[in-house]
């Protein structure tokens, strides 16, 4: 069986546990917190970055910086992860779900006649790790006064390309990003997240709120006496166990991002006959966008065909998966929407499959995958000559 995604481990995580275990400093905000923090700050050009229990997590702190309230407008796509919409209605907002753009999964831009006077924010989500047309959603933001947040779950390395000719990292455009360390993605601590504050205005905030809503930090910096409650908070912070893990793929990071891009290009490479003969249409990468090698997705000609599909490569002993219902027609939110038709939201929710994915997939695997997806259209073809 060719599973659809296998955690690599590089090796080190267990050496850094037990450098924890051994320093009797078990919670959070220690050693190997400091160091994942310090890597991305660094590495990204980052102000100022929190890691969390999950990307859930660091978004339902930015909603909390944003001090969304009841009847708070946010806008942000329908074809996304729950997480991202979550955050905001545990906050008491109104989510209006914007519409996927044709070529690719993320928001559509053409988004600024959902926006009123109780728009609070736009949250994006770089699918795939393939960027938003970001210039365009901070001109909208700034012309109607808006919170941008950046859903880069699935973004770390991936970056965008501005008019200005400058490559900025993903999660670090808006004022604030979100980053999971989920098992399903490049880098992975199990469960995990981090939260990037890239406006000056919320760094203070963030540390409280991620402190339980004291002003503990300050304490350890010996800024003040002794700490209280000073705002609302939750236990955003991930214990050193968790840091440590993530600090040793943290460090193997460049082979990890090197290897998921080959093999992103091995799959369109070999499944490119299929696009031509107009079969199924294959990722592009916007000239905006760079590639992080996090995903490989295809999008077949209709929910049926997807289905058999993936049906087929089943018994072939290839684990393929769709994802995401579009939140609009979610059974907790059907009932509450109002707006349009999302006609790409629906396409993506019913015609996109994604492609065994992970870092130790080899190049033989890939192909029998591709082989598979092939087979499974020639032998339509030779059924329906037949019938
Ligand atoms: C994975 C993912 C999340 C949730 O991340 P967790 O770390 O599991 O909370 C949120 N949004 C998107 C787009 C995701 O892909």
């Amino acid at each position: 069986m060719i599973p659809f995604n296998k955690p690599y481990i590089t090796g080190n995580e267990i050496n850094y546990i037990s450098d924890v275990i051994n320093s009797g400093v078990l919670s959070a905000n220690a050693k190997y917190t400091k160091l994942c923090q310090n890597f991305f700050e660094k590495k990204y050009h980052i102000k100022k970055c929190f890691l969390t229990s999950s990307c859930t997590a660091a978004l339902e702190m930015a909603a909390i910086l944003l001090n969304i309230k009841n009847g708070d407008e946010v806008i942000m796509p329908s074809y996304t992860f729950v997480s991202t919409a979550n955050a905001f209605v545990l906050r008491g907002a109104k989510i209006i779900f914007a519409d996927s753009k044709s070529e690719n999964p993320c928001i559509s831009e053409d988004l600024e006649l959902l926006i009123t006077n109780k728009t609070k924010a736009i949250v994006v989500v770089h699918y795939g790790g393939i960027a938003c047309d970001m210039d365009k959603i901070m001109e909208l933001a700034l012309k109607h006064n808006l919170f941008v947040v950046e859903d880069a779950a699935q973004s770390i390395d991936g970056f965008y390309k501005g008019k200005d000719g400058r490559k900025k990292a993903l999660g670090t455009i808006g004022h604030i990003g979100a980053i999971s360390f989920h098992d399903t993605k490049n880098i992975t601590s199990g469960e995990g997240g981090m939260l990037m504050v890239n406006s000056d205005q919320f760094i203070k905030r963030s540390e409280i709120i991620w402190e339980k809503g004291t002003n503990r930090s300050a304490f350890f910096r010996h800024e003040v006496e002794k700490y209280g409650w000073e705002d609302i908070g939750s236990s955003f912070s991930p214990s050193e166990m968790i840091a440590a893990f993530l600090f040793a793929q943290l460090e193997n990071l460049e082979p990890i991002q090197k290897r998921r891009i080959e093999i992103w290009n091995l799959y369109k490479e070999k499944l490119s006959n299929l696009q031509l003969d107009h079969k199924i249409e294959l990722p592009v990468i916007p000239d905006y966008a760079t590639n992080n090698g996090h995903m490989f997705y295809i999008i077949c000609s209709s929910l049926k065909e997807r289905t058999e599909l993936i049906c087929y490569l089943k018994n072939k002993t290839v684990s393929c998966s769709f994802h995401y219902l579009s939140l609009h027609k979610s059974l907790y939110y059907k009932d509450l929407y109002s707006g349009d038709e999302l006609t790409q939201a629906d396409k993506y929710s019913e015609r996109l499959m994604r492609l065994p994915f992970f870092y130790e997939l080899t190049d033989d695997q890939i192909k029998e995958v591709t082989s598979t997806i092939a087979s499974f259209y020639s032998d339509k073809i030779l059924n329906q000559l037949k019938s």
